[in-house]
């Protein structure tokens, strides 16, 4: 089988790659609906791959991987390397599951951190519980809902009662710098809050950074060490931050019984290295659509298990048929797998255009592991033609 063609169309906002072979199979893998800008990415790696096997995965992953970095650079790579195993899994009519060593369980945990309800009035402690009540009411029952504060989401910098730093505007997260007390107290309060609803029923994590200094990291955890959290996310390095600081991540995670969690911007098993053999955290978080595909991830999970550490792969914005790629790795990970974050569709009509997925999604926070060929779901091209922008029209062809 040959590699003819690799397209990318910009659907909703999520760039959707499709790999064309000369045997009329194809596959499909998609980037976070955060990176619409990534299709000429996508399309320079086309020349790297034409005329290949894509089902020797691994073969052709050795012209490309080298040319990908952190997020938000490493998603290109990853959506194809997740296209390419969906042909492998069609080409022998299994779910890519098999292909990766097999499943070793049959419904997999996810955490919320997708669906969300607005929060009213200002970001009180008060406030931040009543959004949790909500989010626990949720259908899907989730077992772990995460909560952006702090740095991550919160507006804390804004304050300049609650932040010694100069504060600055704009996305992904540009601020960092020290907290006053009363910043500390006013995090520590809202995480107890939550925690009131989620009893030990729910199990709560906080995504909070990046932006804490390794002293406020420290205090922060030692800090909630009673409230037995899922764990704190991404505190001193991780969204769109271009390098790891495992040894300050160590610094923190050892003084303290609150687990630490970091990883979802990292790209490959090589700048996982540092954090898992100086065991500077005790979860980490990689995303299939940023580390390197769903097969980079297996490979970390592996090497984090053999270290005592566990895995809580990110997704929250990897769209339906990165959900597919969540399903099918998280079904073969080991057993210090906690859960992935499940990600929606978004905009709702992108569930009028996949087809394979499970209705109800999810039942009881899983989500049962289906036995469809590749991936095993599809673009209803009748469907989701008209969502394609011109330049896209021949995508399906
Ligand atoms: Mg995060």
């Amino acid at each position: 089988m040959k590699i003819t063609d690799l397209k990318c169309a910009v659907i909703g906002n999520n760039p959707v790659v499709r790999i064309n072979t000369d045997e009329g199979i194809y596959g499909l893998g998609e980037v976070e609906a955060s990176k619409s800008y990534l299709k000429p990415h996508v399309l320079f790696y086309k020349d790297r791959i034409l005329g290949q096997d894509p089902t020797d995965v691994e073969r052709v992953m050795l012209n490309i991987r080298r040319l990908g970095s952190f997020k938000p650079w490493g998603s290109a790579v990853s959506a194809i390397e997740m296209a390419l195993w969906d042909i492998a899994g069609k080409a022998v009519g299994a779910p890519v599951y098999k292909l990766l060593g097999g499943k070793i369980r049959d419904r997999v945990r996810v955490y919320n951190g997708a669906v969300r309800f607005p929060m009213e009035g200002e970001q009180s402690p008060e406030n931040y519980a009543k959004n949790m009540q909500q989010m626990k009411d949720a259908p899907q029952k989730f077992s772990i809902i995460k909560q952006g504060l702090a740095f991550h989401g919160g507006r804390i910098t804004e304050s300049p009662k609650h932040f010694y730093g100069t504060h600055q505007a704009g996305p992904f997260h540009a601020n960092r710098g020290p907290l006053s007390e009363r910043g500390l107290n006013y995090i520590v309060d809202c995480i107890r809050a939550m925690k009131e609803v989620c009893g030990d029923e729910v199990g709560l994590a906080l995504d909070l950074g990046p932006g804490f200094l390794v002293p406020d990291a420290r205090r922060l955890a030692q800090a909630v060490e009673d409230l037995n959290v899922a764990w704190l996310e991404d505190m001193l390095t991780g969204d769109y931050v271009p390098y790891v600081s495992a040894d300050h991540y160590r610094e923190v995670t050892q003084s303290t019984s609150t687990p630490i969690h970091t990883g979802e911007q990292i790209y490959l098993r090589h700048n996982f290295q540092d954090l898992i053999e100086k065991r500077a955290v005790d979860v980490i978080g990689p995303d299939p659509c940023d580390i390197g595909g769903i097969a980079e991830l297996k490979w970390v999970a592996e090497y984090a298990d053999m270290h005592g550490i566990l895995m809580a792969p990110h997704g929250v914005l990897d769209g339906l048929l990165g959900l597919a790629a969540l399903v099918q790795v998280a079904a073969t990970l080991p057993q210090n797998y906690i859960a992935f974050e499940y990600p929606t569709g978004q905009p709702e009509w992108w569930y009028d255009i996949v087809t394979g997925l499970p209705d109800p999604i999810v039942v009881d926070s899983h989500i049962a592991v289906w036995d469809a060929p590749g991936m095993g779901v599809d673009l209803i091209a009748e469907e989701a033609r008209r969502y394609l922008r011109e330049e896209d029209a021949d995508f399906f062809d």
